[in-house]
């Protein structure tokens, strides 16, 4: 009897050393956007739990900053964010909180854009007048697939440190991830090859870092002053320079307004391709990759065709 009572005490304890490992509790991470949140995903693994405050289908420009966040901020060790003020609505949160870890300047505080080569930082101040969204340089840094790599290679770096034994989980999962993005891109160049220097008209600066991988040229905004609405005369110079282009094509972001796209297009004689620019915006968008994949896909069906 003695005996196999040792027995038992020796097996749970075995069972527990076996079991340890795995039940330790994932790494709670919050992202601003759902992009940042795959990409981090694709790295953590099942060493991540990660919640994403803006939804696919969110202007991530302007989300409803509800309480619920704050408790789930509260609970993070690491908050990765886009930065570069495209998250205006991300202070308060971030206070109320009340997460020492995730404050501004402290370790669990990380800002993706430290790692990519911003575009179009303002030369001189800007104020609202001029369009207030983005005046630290463009944001949208995550449509270019390079820098995916990028922030996923910020990401590994940083759950390295979050769990050094882990180290070679992250590398692993990184390195496929890379090799995956990789492989698309040549596809994608591919597909591309044949549209190079076509030109498009879009409705937010939302595009340029895609466009710029693609090979595209962006010739004008139905937003030109990102966030404010656009003049009778903005539009009817975006027509003229459609026309004199020989442009027809408008790229809009799904969460825009399709008034003032829909009006140019029809003095333009062009047509609206309404795009996700987040993962999860639409069906088909589950991941990063196949973000990419269907903006390249629904691009170039649309340019092939016109
Ligand atoms: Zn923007």
């Amino acid at each position: 009897m003695k005996h196999s009572y040792k027995l038992i005490c020796l097996l749970v304890l075995l069972a527990f050393c076996i079991l340890a490992p795995s039940a330790q509790a994932a790494i709670e991470i919050v992202t601003t956007t759902t992009d940042i949140k795959a990409i981090v995903e694709a790295v953590g693994g099942n060493r991540v739990r990660v919640t994403s405050i803006a939804r696919g289908h969110e202007d991530p420009h302007f989300v409803e900053p509800r309480p619920t966040f704050m408790l789930t901020l509260r609970r993070a060790r690491l908050l990765f964010l886009v930065g570069l003020d495209l998250e205006i609505w991300l202070k308060p949160l971030i206070e109320g909180s009340r997460n020492f870890a995730i404050q501004p300047g402290n370790t669990g505080y990380v800002d993706c854009s430290q790692v990519i080569g911003v575009k179009e930082i303002p030369m001189i101040r800007v104020d609202p007048s001029m369009g207030d969204v983005h005046p630290s340089g463009n944001p949208h840094y995550w449509l270019d697939p390079e820098n995916g790599i990028r922030i996923a290679e910020l990401v590994a770096r940083r759950l390295a440190i979050e769990e050094p034994d882990k180290t070679s989980h992250f590398e692993s999962n990184l390195n496929e991830f890379k090799t995956q993005v990789k492989n698309s891109m040549v596809a994608w160049k591919t597909r591309l090859s044949g549209l190079k220097n076509r030109k498009v008209a879009c409705y937010h600066n939302s595009w340029i870092y895609f466009t710029d991988f693609a090979g595209l040229e962006i010739i004008g905004y139905v937003e030109p002053r990102p966030g404010v609405p656009p003049t009778a005369r903005e539009i009817a110079t975006l027509v003229t320079t459609m026309k004199a282009h020989n442009s027809t094509l408008i790229l809009r972001e799904k969460y825009h307004s399709d008034r003032f796209a829909n009006m140019v297009a029809g003095r333009a004689d062009g047509k609206v391709l309404v795009l996700p620019s987040s993962v999860g915006a639409v069906d088909g968008t589950s991941s990063y990759i196949e973000l990419i994949d269907y903006l390249v896909n629904a691009i170039a069906k649309e340019l092939t065709a016109s």
